[in-house]
């Protein structure tokens, strides 16, 4: 256990990601989250975005609502919107208050709008004076970003993307530590692309300037295997560190994350999926499985007509309209 920053949470190594809550019924996510108690974990982390995640969190903590620390996101970007949003998520939550509220993957685009008078930022600090939230935090994809918001001394804690393939985040991670603030990363397993997650986790243990790390977890089995991962001190073993070259090497950094943000796209294609496919192709050896579904899809990467209109929105940069030729060549020559 440890202070998370300057903030008042004492918590586990390991959070809770609230996404895959979104993928599982009330009970089933009753028991994760019981079982997310007894593992030591006392730290959730959800978003309004996270459709039924809320709720759900909410309604499996009724009967003792402060038994985690909760933080929660909103994409509002005005003062009215992001004051409704928490609110919202007091309500869906059912506390009195929340001890995280974070401005969620904020971009350049509304960077000024949320810091302006009519801004998102103001509630959260009128928020936070009323006693409906304990601290203000905030996430992004993007490095200029964080590194714009660390200096405006606003936020207790920042939440970027960290992994063995995805390293980007190193400096404003290190500016936030040595601030004081709390680092929290998200996508520790790439978003499901890093399969090993021990090896992944005991990766990032050992970097200094990341504190909490909140993979989604959505059963009993991730649990236990990410409690044991961050419970175990010893140094990283020959094995894992060739491991973690070959993964460096061999993954880069121009690979789908399946986060969704480029959807949806103009004919329909579920983007994020025909990576997904590809991927089990080539490295699970999956072949059948993967060519099934790739052409029982009404729609797949070779339908894309390059309008482009899916890349600005993606968080990362990639080259969807190539990409798409890239899998539609790799299913065709089978
Ligand atoms: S470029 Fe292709 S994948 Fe992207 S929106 Fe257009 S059709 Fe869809
Ligand atoms: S293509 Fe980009 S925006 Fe779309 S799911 Fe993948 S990483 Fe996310």
């Amino acid at each position: 256990m440890f202070r998370l920053g300057k903030t008042h949470m004492t918590i586990n190594k390991l959070g809770f990601g609230g996404i895959p809550i979104q993928r599982v019924d009330i009970s089933e996510c009753k028991q994760i989250i019981n079982q997310a108690k007894k593992s030591g974990i006392n730290f959730i982390d959800t978003a309004v975005g996270y459709t039924v995640s809320e709720e759900y969190i909410g309604e499996a903590l009724k009967e003792n609502p402060h038994s985690f620390y909760l933080a929660t996101k909103s994409m509002a970007r005005t003062y009215e919107a992001m004051k409704k949003d928490i609110l919202g998520s007091l309500d869906r939550l059912k506390r009195s208050y929340i001890d995280l509220y974070q401005i969620h993957n904020l971009g350049e685009a509304d960077y000024e709008l949320v810091f302006s008078e009519n801004g998102a930022l103001r509630a959260l600090k009128e928020a936070k004076e009323q006693g409906l939230i304990k601290e203000i935090g905030i996430t992004s994809h993007s490095v200029s970003v964080l590194d714009r918001a660390i200096d405006t001394d606003e936020f207790a804690t920042v939440q970027f993307p960290f992994n063995i393939v995805e390293n980007q985040g190193e400096e404003v991670f290190r500016k936030a530590k040595a601030k004081g603030m709390g680092t929290i990363v998200m996508k520790p397993l790439a978003g499901g692309a890093l399969e090993d997650a021990r090896l992944a986790l005991r990766y990032l243990t050992k970097l200094d300037f990341l504190d909490v790390l909140i993979p989604g977890m959505a059963d009993e089995k991730e649990i236990k295997v990410n409690q044991s991962a961050v419970e175990d001190d010893s140094p990283l073993t020959e094995k894992e560190l060739a491991d973690i070259k070959y993964l460096k090497e061999n993954m880069g950094d121009k690979f789908c994350r399946r986060c969704g943000y480029c959807m949806p796209c103009t004919v329909g294609i579920n983007i994020p999926m025909q990576f997904l496919l590809e991927g089990y192709l080539r490295r699970y050896d999956l072949e059948t499985w993967a060519v099934d579904r790739y052409n029982s899809s009404d729609k797949n990467a070779s339908d894309c007509i390059h309008c482009k209109e899916c890349e600005p929105r993606c968080p990362y940069g990639l080259s969807i309209s190539e990409m798409m030729v890239r899998v539609s060549t790799e299913f065709d020559k089978l």
